[in-house]
């Protein structure tokens, strides 16, 4: 039987790089994405290209509709759902909390901790001793920006990242006689995409005490280890992973 994990928003970013190493591990990897396709099935096929497995999956986290069509297209293959990667999230342009419109933030909170508590919800479904699952990981992607608030910049996502954490505190008491593990990892600044809507990266550099910006592979490892027996005593930690900051 395939071990299988499932990515949000899997396909680009540290998803990407997650994907690739989750992979290397045996495991079959579902890569749910948005809406960018393209990037999905180039990162399925370059995990097939190294002769392992991989499948993209199509869902928006943020409609629950989609979340029950995501695990219901799961629950069809041949394996058993083993770990969940909450890692799919967004970031809006900086902005003092006085000019965000009630859109702005309804969909941060929709997609970076709905989508999350959505798609743990479903996952519990699944491992849960409880529901005749054999357990699992579920491992929550939250930010830096959680401990720090980001004021006059994105005030909305800094609140989600936190409510990230504290979700994983207490989920983890939830399941914790329940074979199933949850725990977090919060990035600081890693060199992806999310930070096009203005490139601020370089400046940030002299901020962090390791004087550099993050590799999604430097989250992608943790990730492993977390889906790894290596972990088995783990369980509600929040691991920093921001050179030093
Ligand atoms: P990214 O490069 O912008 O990639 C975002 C991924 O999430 C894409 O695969 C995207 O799919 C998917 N996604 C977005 N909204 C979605 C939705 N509603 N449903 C399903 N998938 C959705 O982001 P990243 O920088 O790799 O960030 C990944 C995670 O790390 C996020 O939770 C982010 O908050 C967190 N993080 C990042 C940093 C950083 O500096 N990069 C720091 C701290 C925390 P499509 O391409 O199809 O839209």
């Amino acid at each position: 039987m395939n071990k299988i994990v499932l990515i949000t928003g899997g396909s680009r970013g540290i998803g990407k790089a997650t994907s690739l190493e989750i992979a290397k591990q045996g495991y079959f990897v579902c890569i749910n994405y948005k809406g960018d396709k393209k990037s999905a099935e180039n990162t399925v096929k370059e995990i097939k290209a190294n002769g392992e497995e991989a499948l993209a999956i199509k869902a928006d986290i943020s409609i629950e509709k989609d979340v029950l069509n995501l695990f219901k297209q799961i629950d069809s293959m041949n394996g058993i759902l083993y770990g969940l990667v909450n890692n799919a999230g967004i970031l809006n342009k900086q902005s003092p909390l006085v000019n965000m419109t009630y859109n702005r933030i309804k969909d941060t909170f929709h997609t970076n901790i709905i989508g999350s508590f959505l798609c743990a919800r479903e996952a519990i479904k699944r491992m849960s001793l409880k529901c005749n699952g054999k357990g699992g990981k579920i491992i929550n992607i939250s930010s830096g920006a959680s401990k720090f608030g980001s004021p006059n910049e994105y005030i909305d996502y800094a609140s989600s990242k936190g409510a990230i954490d504290t979700f994983t505190i207490g989920l983890a008491k939830e399941l914790a006689e329940d074979n199933i593990q949850v725990n977090a990892i919060r990035p600081g600044f890693i060199d992806t995409d999310i930070h096009q809507t203005y490139n601020r990266l370089e400046s940030v550099k002299a901020l962090i005490p390791m004087k550099r910006i993050g590799k999604p592979i430097e989250i992608a490892n943790a990730v492993v280890w977390l889906l790894s027996d290596k972990s088995s005593y783990t369980t509600g930690a929040i691991i920093d992973i921001a050179g030093g900051k």
